[in-house]
């Protein structure tokens, strides 16, 4: 019997080291997973206003602003934020130049 209670007690006090609560770990791995989660949906959120950031920002980019043509490598190459392509720029210079 006093084997046997100090068994008992033996098991209770090293009981918490060994082997942990179930349902604290299962809580904590529930939040770990939660975290994880929010972070990875967070992170995947954050990509896709990128992406969309970033198609916006191309799609408008190199567009002309005159004739919505894409406006030649070449010439964006040589002035990158040029609004407009060469033949309505040209347009528009003919126009000034008439006025
Ligand atoms: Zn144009």
């Amino acid at each position: 019997m006093l084997t046997r209670q100090t068994m008992m007690s033996h098991l209770i006090t090293t009981e918490p080291e060994l082997f942990p609560d179930p349902i604290d770990q299962a809580a904590s791995e529930h939040e770990i997973d939660i975290a994880l989660s929010v972070k990875l949906f967070a992170i995947e959120k954050l990509r896709r206003i990128e992406q969309a950031l970033t198609s916006l920002h191309t799609r408008s980019y190199g567009i002309c602003s005159r004739c919505n043509h894409q406006i030649p490598y070449a010439r964006l190459r040589v002035q990158p934020d040029s609004l407009y392509c060469v033949p309505c720029l040209t347009i528009m210079e003919q126009h000034s130049d008439g006025s």
